[in-house]
C-alpha cells in the first residue's frame, strides 16, 4: 500500500494500492465512493488481491485428488475422507478416477516396476496445474525394499511436489502435507514439473 502524503490516514483507493488510470489521473478529485465512505470505512471494506493471487486460491479449494493406492499406505490416505479428518473442509473429497479431472496425485504405497508406466500415463493424462504427493517411504524413496522389484522412488518417474515420510504415514501426516502443499501454492511455488526434470 503506498503511503498517503504527509503521514495522513489514506482516503483514496489510490493510497491502498488501487491503479485504475482514473484513479491515478492527478488532476482528478475523490470518487463518489471514495467521498462517502471514510478513511475507516474504505479500510475495512477493501479486500485487495490480484487475479492471480485469487485463482491460485480457488484451486487450493478444490484440488481433487487421484486415486492411487498401491500398499498399506492407501488405507491410512482412504480414511482421510472420513468424518475424522475431512478432507471435505478442503473441497478435496472428490477422490476421482479419471486423471483428466484430478489436479493431485497422491501415490500412496511401493511402486513396483511393472506398475512405473501406468502411473506415468496416468500423470501425463492429468492437465495442469497438477501436482503430486509421495506418501510414505515406499513411495518416497523405495523405503524398505531395497531390492530389483521396487521402484526407489516415484520421483524417478514423476515429478514430486510434497514428500511425506514416515511407515506407514497416519492421515494427519498426509493432512500436513496437502496443507503444506496449499501454503507453497498460494505462495506462488510452481509445481514441481516446472522445477524439476525426471526421466522422459
Ligand atoms: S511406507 Fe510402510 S505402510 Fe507405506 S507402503 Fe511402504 S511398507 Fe506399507
Amino acid at each position: 500500500m503506498a503511503p498517503p502524503p504527509n503521514g495522513q490516514q489514506p482516503t483514496r483507493l489510490r493510497d491502498h494500492g488501487l491503479q485504475s488510470e482514473r484513479l491515478l489521473w492527478p488532476t482528478k478529485g475523490p470518487s463518489h465512493f471514495e467521498q462517502e465512505m471514510g478513511p475507516e470505512e474504505i479500510e475495512q471494506a477493501l479486500g485487495l488481491t490480484t487475479l492471480e493471487k485469487a485463482v491460485r486460491w480457488a484451486q487450493t479449494r478444490s484440488m481433487w485428488p487421484d486415486t492411487f493406492g498401491l500398499a498399506c499406505c492407501a488405507i491410512e490416505m482412504m480414511s482421510i475422507v472420513s468424518s475424522r479428518y475431512d478432507i471435505a473442509r478442503f473441497g478435496m473429497e472428490a477422490f476421482r478416477s479419471s486423471p483428466r479431472q484430478a489436479d493431485l496425485l497422491i501415490v500412496s504405497g511401493r511402486v513396483a516396476h511393472k506398475m512405473a508406466a501406468p502411473i506415468r500415463q496416468i500423470y501425463d493424462q492429468m492437465l495442469e496445474p497438477k501436482w503430486v504427493i509421495a506418501m510414505g517411504a515406499c513411495a518416497s524413496s523405495g523405503g524398505m525394499f531395497n531390492n530389483y522389484t521396487i521402484l526407489q522412488g516415484v520421483d524417478r518417474i514423476i515429478p514430486v511436489d510434497i514428500y511425506v515420510p514416515f511407515c506407514p504415514p497416519r492421515p494427519e501426516a498426509l493432512m500436513e502435507g496437502i496443507i503444506r502443499l496449499h501454503e507453497a501454492h498460494l505462495a506462488g511455488v510452481p509445481p514441481a514439473y516446472e522445477r524439476r526434470e525426471v526421466a522422459t
